[in-house]
């Protein structure tokens, strides 16, 4: 297992983030929670939410 690390999963729909167009940022609201979006969810533009502060976006 290299490269990414088991607990990394989409924030908007749980999968885990593997493969390619998946992307992982920090809350842009608190910046110290790890946002995850995969490929799918980043196509669909769908809405993450930050499990620490709540804050919504795309
Ligand atoms: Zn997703
Ligand atoms: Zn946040």
């Amino acid at each position: 297992m290299l490269g990414l690390r088991a607990d990394l999963k989409c924030t908007s729909c749980g999968r885990g983030l593997r493969g390619a167009g998946a992307t992982q940022f920090l809350c842009p609201n608190c910046g110290e929670a790890s946002i995850g979006r995969c490929a799918r969810c980043r196509d669909q533009s769908v809405t993450y939410r930050c499990p620490k502060c709540a804050f919504e976006g795309p």
